[in-house]
């Protein structure tokens, strides 16, 4: 029998690297859109890490050129789409609102169009955002909470969500939607809080730092492992009809407090080593985010699996492994 066939974009990134190996393993026909880099070796990392690398086949493409996406889908012919590929950092947003929307927002919609020319029976999986509740209306945030974007980001997503909505209910496309809250593991970019505090944590405990420089302590975030949340997209692909989810632990922690985890798991106290510094602060922030997602469990039959606490400890072995290795220490 011929294997399943997945195209993800953003394959390169921290989600599209754990798809890539869950699939894999589910025995799939894994195919990556890979947008062309002068530091290829750099860009493929992730994927070498989790030992995907070559297990995949890759195919140069740009969210931002819809003729380069239709051809892909064309050759490739995937059963299952999952757009992962964005301008993804918040922070960036602000700097680069116009490529954030052209990517983060425009790519969805170029990925939408494509699927519907090319490969109309595909079913596709958008990258929705926990951003999108920003200024938070409800306590806990369910897939019926209205939103309010506080970002360039947040408002690309938003757009990129209601896009899919828009392509499920007029052309009757496969196409769902997850709401996903953050994720994170060891291959979470570097400038995002959780990676920059265990790398930072496991730099100070080497002795290669003395000191850790954040932004606003207080926000608060529903913190999961991108490994949990990449089995929600798939499982949203396997049901007969799509949907929207929201894909959470339930459970929301401070910057202070995820600080003080990682701290401790090396033995060392956050009060002498972290300083705050306003260039990590936002123009617009987003306090508190806290998801319910008992749809999803319940439809799904999905619940995230790793303690906050399991997570930190791994990401900190992983960091204080990588540097070992890089400084010969
Ligand atoms: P990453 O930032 O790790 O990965 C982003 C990916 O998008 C990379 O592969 C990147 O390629 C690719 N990309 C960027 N620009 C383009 C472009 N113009 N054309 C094609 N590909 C491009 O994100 P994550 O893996 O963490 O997240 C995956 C998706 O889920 C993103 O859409 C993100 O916004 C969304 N999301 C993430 C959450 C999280 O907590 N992680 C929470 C909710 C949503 P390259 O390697 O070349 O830079
Ligand atoms: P986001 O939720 O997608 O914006 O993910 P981030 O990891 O970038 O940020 C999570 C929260 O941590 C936000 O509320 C930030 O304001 C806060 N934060 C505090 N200090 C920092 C920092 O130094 N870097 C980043 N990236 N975020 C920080």
């Amino acid at each position: 029998m011929q294997a399943r066939r997945a195209l993800i974009t953003g394959v390169t990134g921290q989600d599209g690297a754990y798809l890539s190996k869950f699939l894999l393993e589910k025995g799939y026909d894994v195919h990556g859109l890979l947008r062309r880099s002068a530091s290829a070796d750099v860009v493929d990392a992730r994927l070498k890490w989790l030992g995907v690398a070559g297990k995949i086949t890759l195919h140069d493409g740009n969210l931002t050129d819809l003729s380069g996406l239709l051809r892909v889908l064309q050759d490739v012919q995937p059963a299952e789409v999952y757009n992962l590929g964005a301008q993804s950092f918040v922070k960036s947003s602000w700097q680069q609102p116009l490529l954030t929307s052209t990517v983060t927002g425009l790519g969805a919609a170029h990925m939408l169009e494509a699927v519907r020319i090319a490969c109309p029976k595909a079913r596709f999986y958008q990258a929705s955002s926990s951003e999108m509740f920003g200024l938070i209306q409800e306590p806990r945030q369910s897939e019926t909470t209205p939103f309010y974007p506080r970002s360039p980001y947040a408002a690309a997503k938003l757009y990129a969500h209601w896009m899919t909505v828009n392509y499920r209910e007029s052309f009757g496309l496969h196409a769902s939607s997850g709401i996903l809250f953050n994720h994170e593991s060891p291959l979470r970019g570097i400038e995002f809080v959780t990676r920059k505090i265990t790398d930072g944590v496991a730099q100070i405990k080497l002795g290669l730092e003395t000191t850790l420089a954040l932004g606003n302590l207080d926000a608060k975030r529903d913190w999961g492992h991108a490994r949990d949340y990449v089995k929600a997209m798939w499982l949203m692909l396997q049901q007969d009809t799509p949907d929207d989810y929201v894909v959470a632990t339930g459970r929301t922690v401070s910057v202070r407090d995820f600080c003080k985890l990682a701290f401790n798991h090396v033995g060392l106290n956050m009060e002498d080593h972290v300083v705050t510094d306003p260039r990590y602060m936002r123009p617009a922030e987003v306090d508190v985010l806290l998801g319910n997602a008992d749809k999803a469990r319940d439809r799904l039959g999905w619940v995230a699996e790793t303690r906050l606490e399991d997570l930190v400890a791994e990401m900190i072995e992983a960091d204080l492994a990588r540097l070992k290795r890089h400084q010969h220490l």
